[in-house]
Parts: C-alpha cells; sequence; structure tokens
C-alpha cells in the first residue's frame, strides 16, 4: 500500500475538464486538498462542484491562463494562500487544435507551445520554492505519445511542444533534485475527454481499432498513474516517462493486430 495523500496540497492546471478533471477526482478520492486551475470561470465552478460532491478533501478553483508568466505565479501563491503550501503539481493544461504544417501560422504555434510548453515551464517554476518546503515536492507533466513516439496529420506543432515537455522535463529533473522535488511525465496515448470527442466518432473508431486492449484510456486511467507519481513510494523517479495508453504504441503494423 502506498502512503496516503490525504491533506496534502495539489495543483491541477487544466483540471476543469477531461483528464486534469481525472487526475483532480483522484486526489480529492484519497483526501488530498486540490485546487483546479483553467481559463473559463464557468467550466471551473461546474467542475468544482462535482469533485466536491462525496469528496474527503477540499476543492477550490483558480482562474489562470497557464500560458502568461504572471498567472502561474498568481496560481502557486492561491495555492500558497488556500492550503498553506504546495505538495503536488500536476502541469496538464494543454490544447490540441488540428491544422496541416502547410497551413500553419505564427500564431497557430505561439498559442500551441505558449500553452503546452511555456506553461509547463512556467507553472513549474512558479511553484518550486512551495515544493521545495514542503521537503517532498512532486511534479506530474501530462505529455502524450503524440510527438515523443508517434506523429498525426495536422499535429505538427502539438507534437513538437508535447516531445519539448520532455526535454524540459530531463534539466529540470537534475535542476531540482537539490530541492528534493521529482518531475516525471505521463503520456497518454487516447483518452476520451471532452477535447477528444470533438474529434469525431469516425477518429475514435478508427482508433480504437488500432490499440491492442480495444478501447480508449479513461481519465482515472491517467489519474492513477499521477498518484503513483505523488505517492511518497516513487520519491527515488525522477526524469522518467510512463505511457498508458492500452498498448497503442506497440504494434509494428495492421498485421499485428489481426486476429487480436
Ligand atoms: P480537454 O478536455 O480539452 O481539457 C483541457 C483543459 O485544459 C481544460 O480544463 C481547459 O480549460 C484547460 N486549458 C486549456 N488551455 C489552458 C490555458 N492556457 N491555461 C489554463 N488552462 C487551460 O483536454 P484533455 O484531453 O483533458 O487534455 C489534457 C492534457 O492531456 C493536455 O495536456 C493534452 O495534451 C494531454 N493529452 C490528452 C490526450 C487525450 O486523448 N485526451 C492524449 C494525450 C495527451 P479552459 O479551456 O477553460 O482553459
Amino acid at each position: 500500500m502506498f502512503t496516503p495523500v490525504k491533506s496534502r496540497s495539489v495543483i491541477v492546471t487544466g483540471g476543469s475538464k477531461g483528464i486534469g478533471k481525472g487526475i483532480a477526482r483522484a486526489f480529492v478520492r484519497e483526501g488530498a486538498d486540490v485546487l483546479i486551475a483553467a481559463r473559463d470561470e464557468g467550466t471551473l465552478r461546474a467542475a468544482a462542484a462535482e469533485l466536491a460532491a462525496g469528496a474527503q478533501g477540499r476543492v477550490e478553483t483558480a482562474v489562470a491562463d497557464v500560458s502568461r508568466v504572471e498567472d502561474c505565479r498568481r496560481l502557486a501563491e492561491t495555492a500558497v494562500e488556500r492550503f498553506g503550501g504546495i505538495d503536488v503539481l500536476c502541469a496538464n493544461a494543454g490544447v490540441f487544435p488540428d491544422k496541416p504544417l502547410a497551413e500553419l501560422t505564427e500564431a497557430d504555434v505561439d498559442d500551441v507551445l505558449g500553452c503546452n510548453l511555456k506553461g509547463t515551464m512556467f507553472s513549474v517554476q512558479a511553484c518550486m520554492e512551495a515544493l521545495e518546503a514542503s521537503r517532498h515536492g512532486r511534479v506530474v507533466v501530462t505529455s502524450s505519445i503524440t510527438g515523443p513516439i508517434t506523429g498525426y496529420p495536422g499535429w505538427s506543432h502539438y507534437g513538437a511542444s508535447k516531445a519539448a515537455q520532455l526535454g524540459f522535463l530531463r534539466t529540470a529533473a537534475i535542476e531540482l533534485a537539490p530541492r528534493q522535488i521529482t518531475i516525471n511525465a505521463i503520456m497518454p496515448g487516447n483518452i476520451a475527454t471532452e477535447g477528444l470527442s470533438d474529434m469525431g466518432e469516425d477518429y475514435i473508431r478508427a482508433t480504437e481499432a488500432c490499440i491492442p486492449q480495444h478501447r480508449l484510456g479513461s481519465v482515472d486511467d491517467i489519474g492513477n498513474a499521477a498518484l503513483f507519481f505523488a505517492s511518497d513510494e516513487a520519491g527515488y523517479i525522477t526524469g522518467q516517462t510512463l505511457v498508458v495508453d492500452g498498448g497503442q504504441v506497440l504494434p509494428e503494423s495492421p498485421a499485428a493486430l489481426e486476429g487480436i
């Protein structure tokens, strides 16, 4: 059994929907106090009400755009004010608009890198001091299989941002180690979320056919992985990645799944 995360202070960026809400639910279920952050206040409030129902820990909200350094600082300050410190940062906020490389504009690239890469880097930077003060600080980054391992037409900028998160993580892990902070990344495959459902039924059916387990992942699958990285028992693991994808990256070709 893992040491409980009860009463630990946890920030989840992008915690109002999808994977972030699933991560928040996993921590709240275990009695942690969770601050969820996103840009839209209404969605945040609805998510907090849903998460608080039957929760052991407290659920609070903070409106923040992680692509803005100042918002990242305010977010960290809010967690310290409300919960007395920060034990865990789940840097999860991300966007994945699709556009072919031939049509990409500078603004498209800035938007995706601004949220997915800059948002990750500056939310970690903003929380460093409080995470160090906890003496067991944990950062869990939501990356993706897309970019670091796989590719998909329309997601060249998105894939670049997700691979870049891992480049950041490996040096950050070294700089954070003397502060007793670990940083690791989850690489989800295709997870059933509001964001993914926008891709349409055809995309979802075609994707399920390519996954050895023949189902999309659930947000709980990712929440459980985040809980593991946040545990005391994972304290000697840093700078690492965990693919959570039902085996999606494994088949060498469609033939590998024939009859499976
Ligand atoms: P989602 O359902 O669209 O949720 C995205 C969350 O991030 C929302 O809470 C959104 O709220 C927030 N957000 C977006 N931009 C933000 C910003 N600039 N500042 C603060 N919050 C922001 O997406 P998801 O599928 O859960 O994806 C979450 C993470 O998982 C992303 O990093 C994504 O790359 C990664 N991922 C997802 C999948 C998948 O299959 N779903 C697979 C691999 C990796 P607001 O819009 O209100 O800000």
